[in-house]
């Protein structure tokens, strides 16, 4: 600033002086203000010039000129360049939080501190049928219309977690959700939701069949109990205290056989998908599974006092199935028996093979009474059963169908049921060509 201070008064003096001894002190105070007047208005051209440059800064800023003025835009330059830097790498970090929230698998709704919205997460949207442009600015309270919700917004402090029913725009089924409310900043609100549908599903399951089995349990436990208080109070003769152990041993085996399919279900569960190392003959695995149907069928009728079934096996393809031996024993035999037990005395239980393009199907049929339509997708829950009583006096648990069908998802196979009242019923075992290879004979 001083030198250019200095400069102007020499360029003043170098002017002014040689007019002064040419012209005289009047010309040469003319000339000198002629000078200050040009340099002001040279200033002033410049200072706007920056001044417009300031309004809308660009960063390529190249003045015709030098001095001071070029110093103060090339500063105001670097500082413009150096937000502008700042700006940017603020703006990619913003970005970055932004993916990483849309990427949570979780909904996130921002609320401003009126509780309306200002961003959200595609899953939010999904969870909670909002559309992130158009519902901006929108009170949360008007886009998730459900008193639950509404009662929890409404309240001074936002602790854990409300559940609500949601039925999005994709998807058609009732959706279970948990949201959160949290604050933060000043006043801001944070509204997390997650769909808790399979956990929600997953827990009335849990509930019902700790249910179940209480019951299942409790029932043979009752009538042991009133046979053991018989036995005690009233004095019997040894043919009805031996009537009476007889119905007892019922019971207990009842309990012995729910227990050992309970612990079945539970090791399928617990244990890893068989490997492929394990070759299980198929016509040997069969043959075990038939005299077991035949003195199955033998029981009933002499019990019933009526005529065996006809039990009739297909010749057996020579191959092993590869996997569980165990397992894959209790699949079948749960098919043949539960057709020898559903199926009235002189029926016919008939067991196939076919080959298809991808497996070995394995097939049951007989010619019971059939299964309603309704019935058919829910068969291989547990517990679940048409005829409770038949199940029971023939010493079923209910369980037969589960373990069934999760020994063949865990083998890679399927469990598939085909049935029309009154006519019989088909129940087959898809084994996929993978996990079936031909006998070799030495
Ligand atoms: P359970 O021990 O009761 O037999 P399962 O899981 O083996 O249990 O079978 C479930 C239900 O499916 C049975 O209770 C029965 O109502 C029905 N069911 C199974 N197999 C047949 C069949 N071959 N014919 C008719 N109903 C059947």
């Amino acid at each position: 600033m001083f030198i250019a201070v200095l400069e102007l008064l020499i360029a003043v003096g170098l002017i002014a002086f040689p007019v002064w001894l040419w012209a005289g002190s009047l010309a040469a105070s003319l000339s000198a203000l002629m000078l200050l007047l040009i340099y002001a208005f040279a200033q002033i051209w410049k200072l706007e010039r920056l001044e417009r440059w300031l309004a809308a800064p660009q960063l390529h800023f190249d003045p015709p000129w030098k001095g001071n003025w070029l110093d103060v835009a090339l500063r105001v330059q670097r500082l413009v360049k150096q937000l502008d830097l700042k700006a940017q790498a603020h703006e990619k970090k913003l970005n970055y939080f932004l993916q990483a929230i849309q990427a949570s698998p979780n909904g996130v709704v921002l609320l401003d501190d009126h509780a309306r919205i200002d961003w959200c997460n595609n899953t939010a949207a999904d969870h909670l049928g909002l559309d992130p442009q158009r519902d901006r600015l929108q009170h949360i309270v008007h886009l998730v219309r459900d008193p639950v919700f509404a009662r929890y917004f409404a309240q001074e402090s936002h602790q854990g977690e409300v559940v609500i029913d949601s039925r999005s725009l994709s998807v058609s089924q009732v959706r279970k959700l948990s949201l959160q409310l949290h604050t933060y900043g000043d006043g801001r609100l944070l509204l997390l939701s997650r769909d808790i549908t399979e956990i929600a599903k997953a827990d009335a399951m849990r509930r019902d069949f700790v249910a179940n089995v209480s019951h299942e349990i409790r029932t043979p436990l009752t009538v042991l109990g009133g046979f053991v208080e018989t036995l005690q109070s009233i004095p019997l003769g040894p043919d009805e205290i031996k009537h009476y152990l007889q119905l007892m041993s019922v019971q207990s085996d009842r309990m012995q056989s729910l227990v050992a399919d309970l612990l079945t279900l539970s090791q399928l569960e617990g244990s890893q998908s068989p490997g492929v190392q394990e070759e299980v003959s198929l016509p040997d695995l069969v043959n075990q599974v038939m005299s077991d149907a035949h003195a199955l069928s033998e029981l009933l009728a002499n019990q019933n006092q009526g005529r065996k079934h006809a039990l009739v096996f297909d010749r057996v393809p020579m191959v092993n199935w590869l996997g569980a031996k165990s397992e894959l024993m209790s699949a079948v035999s749960n098919l043949v028996n539960n057709a020898v037990r559903y199926t009235p005395l002189g029926g016919l239980v008939h067991v196939t093979f076919q080959q298809t393009n991808d497996a070995l199907v394995l097939s049951v049929k007989d010619t019971g009474p059939g299964i309603a339509p309704e019935h058919l997708p829910r068969l291989s829950e547990r517990f679940y059963r048409i005829d409770r009583s038949r199940s029971r006096d023939t010493g079923g648990t209910g369980l037969g169908l589960a373990i069934t069908k999760h020994v063949m998802q865990r083998h890679g196979g399927e469990l598939r049921i085909e049935s029309e009242l009154g006519k019989g019923s088909t129940f087959m075992l898809l084994m996929p060509l993978s996990r079936v290879t031909p006998q070799t004979h030495e």
